[in-house]
């Protein structure tokens, strides 16, 4: 092995355990939790590698730097995510690689995607990312939808050609009431999941946890962690 695999097959390893002990103390089986890799400003390297060791989700912020290794790893079976703020401009470059795009937070991307993913041939699964700690103009300070716009918002994809509903997405708030309280955020996403289904049964992703919080989103039930700096190591840069 390259000192690059051992290095991510130990990440990986301890992430892997983290999950496991998570789903065993709040008694759900394993296999209800997909582990989704954040590769940002990591290289094409990086993700072969990870794949080489099992890694079957991975996710991007940027589609400058997606779409090139997107396109460096097609012969790979991978399953890629679009996680980051998304302009309507980047839409045919996105649905071009990503499987599910979640961060879907307004009308006008919604329509973007659809007209896109027609166009493309493709189906794309759409979350919508939700954010907690919108203020009065509903929408957070890193992109997400009040919990007051979720419905309309997913009634939208569900009438959409091209998109599948696949459920929510969150981060944890840094302000706001929800502010250092991880668990209890993720719970109310979770609740949030529960009056989504009513009406869209199908719609049963929950993405919530990342390498700070992956334990208390296992908790609150997501089925979905999105884990970065805990598998690749710190990031040089903001991303
Ligand atoms: C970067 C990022 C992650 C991963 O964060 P880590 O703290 O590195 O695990 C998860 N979700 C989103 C939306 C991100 O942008």
């Amino acid at each position: 092995m390259t000192d690059r695999k051992t290095e991510l097959a130990a990440n990986l390893a301890k992430v892997e355990e983290r999950i496991t002990a998570a789903c065993a103390a709040a008694g759900r089986a394993r296999e209800e939790v997909t582990l989704i890799v954040v590769t940002k400003t990591y290289p094409a390297s990086d993700v072969r590698i990870l794949s080489g060791l099992g890694v079957r989700h991975v996710a991007e912020n940027r589609d400058q730097d997606a779409a090139p290794k997107a396109a460096d790893c097609a012969d790979l079976p991978l399953t890629w995510h679009f996680v980051g703020q998304l302009q309507t401009n980047k839409v045919r470059s996105v649905v071009g690689y990503a499987d599910v795009v979640q961060s879907v937070d307004r009308s006008r991307l919604v329509t973007a995607l659809s007209k896109e993913a027609v166009r493309a041939g493709r189906e794309v699964g759409c979350l919508i990312q939700v954010a907690l700690d919108a203020g009065a103009s509903g929408r957070g300070d890193r992109g997400g939808v009040a919990p007051a716009g979720i419905e309309e918002l997913a009634d939208l994809v569900a009438g959409a050609p091209g998109l599948r509903l696949g459920g929510l997405m969150t981060v944890a708030p840094l302000t706001g009431e929800y502010a250092g309280r991880e668990q209890a955020a993720f719970e109310r996403l979770m609740d949030l999941s529960t009056d989504l289904r009513r009406a869209h049964p199908a719609a049963t992703m929950v993405s919530a946890g990342m390498s700070a919080d992956l334990e208390q989103a296992v908790a609150a039930g997501a089925t979905h962690v999105r884990v970065g700096t805990a598998v690749l190591g710190v990031r040089p840069r903001l991303g």
